[in-house]
């Protein structure tokens, strides 16, 4: 399987191993810039929180707010269109069960009175777009009151 990968798939499979990856780094970098503090999943927990489901990238304990950063190509971004033609099969297979869990994930955490922000790779792309999607994650995050969870927050689509 893995001499039919594209450079491209082997980059972010690389990527996608490496834990914290750029996008990811580059939007908390952003946010703490605004004065937003968010713990990861694991400090989350060793502050004494529950696990949450799906492994938050960024946590807002106090506002009930988690973050995650998609990447396009592993959570099937529709608007990226990431699934390569070549041995297809075995990728969409893979993606469509990230996809599903991705949904099961964020009706859990919703659930448990969380809001779910999922921003996608794509939204970060550029120092511009980067700014924007910080700007507005920051307004979502700031507009939760600091109290017990709702359990009505809403999912966004992204643009
Ligand atoms: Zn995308």
């Amino acid at each position: 399987m893995r001499d039919q990968l594209t450079r491209e798939q082997r980059y972010r499979a690389m990527v996608a191993n490496r834990g914290r990856t750029g996008p990811e780094l580059a939007l908390a970098h952003a946010l703490w810039r605004r004065g937003l503090r968010y713990l990861t999943a694991d400090g989350y927990r060793r502050l004494g929180g529950p696990r949450l489901s799906g492994h938050p990238d960024m946590v807002f304990a106090g506002r009930h707010v988690v973050v995650f950063v998609d990447g396009c190509f592993w959570h099937g971004c529709p608007r990226c269109k990431g699934i390569p033609t070549q041995s297809g099969a075995f990728w969409r297979r893979k993606i469509e069960t990230n996809v599903a869990r991705d949904r099961r994930v964020t009706a859990e955490l919703r659930r448990a009175g969380w809001a779910v922000i999922r921003v996608p790779e794509h939204a970060l792309r550029d120092e511009a777009r980067l700014a924007r999607t910080a700007a507005r994650v920051a307004r979502r995050v700031r507009a939760r009151r600091s109290r017990a969870p709702r359990t009505s927050s809403r999912l966004i689509p992204w643009r």
